[in-house]
């Protein structure tokens, strides 16, 4: 009843303060209501992701009040992320790229950065290493790179099989290739330690690595 009272006066032409004193508040809500329809919005669940090249991820999208209007997703850079109708995004190469997802008709967009990452899985022996005099000779506590030698960030390779500044994945702990070592040639890896006595712990592993390139 309201409703149809708002949209009689409308049509009289009758003016937002001519209703404010005919009608007092309850009939300005009403009116609002009757004019401006629930705001739509867009909300991602991931703002950031990273995506594996060759892998793909789907990121969700909650729409409210689309009134039945679709969505369209695009990328800022479809070389390095491409994304599907249905918001399944597909790392391509190295790079970021932005997600957007946009309801059509409607200012509502919402969007997320994607990094994609490439990298190769090689197979090698790994051994422990500590930042003392024992393990590094004359030059204790720096890296080839000249960096600080950093437990849990350093690891030691062959520069001809993995590059130096190269991040390397080892049982899902990314180190950072920053060293070399006189036995550290080919499929090698020696991984940091805080002490001696823990890189004695880890002893000799063959592992499965993924390096990041
Ligand atoms: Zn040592």
């Amino acid at each position: 009843m309201k409703k149809k009272l708002v949209k009689v006066l409308a049509g009289c032409g009758i003016s937002f303060f001519a209703a404010v004193a005919v009608f007092g508040t309850n009939n300005i809500q009403a009116e609002a209501a009757a004019a401006k329809p629930a705001k739509t919005a867009v909300v991602l669940k991931t703002k950031k992701a990273t995506v594996k090249s060759g892998t793909q991820k789907q990121i969700k999208a909650v729409v409210k009040n689309a009134n039945g209007k679709a969505v369209k997703w695009t990328s800022s850079n479809s070389r390095v992320a491409s994304v599907t109708k249905k918001g399944v995004v597909k790392g391509k190469k190295n790079g970021k790229a932005t997600i957007r997802v946009k309801v059509l008709g409607t200012n509502a967009s919402a969007s997320c950065t994607v990094t994609v990452k490439r990298y190769k899985v090689i197979r090698v022996k790994t051994t422990g290493y500590c930042p003392g005099a024992c393990c590094n000779g004359s030059n204790p506590g720096i890296t080839a790179l000249g960096t600080r030698l950093k437990p849990g960030r350093t690891i030691a390779v062959d520069p001809r099989v993995i590059p130096l500044r190269s991040n390397v994945e080892i049982n899902g702990h990314v180190y950072r290739a920053e060293d070399t070592g006189g036995a550290i040639k080919g499929n090698r890896i020696d991984i940091l330690f805080s002490s001696h006595a823990k890189a004695d712990r880890w002893g000799v592993r063959y592992v499965n690595v993924k390096v990041y390139y």
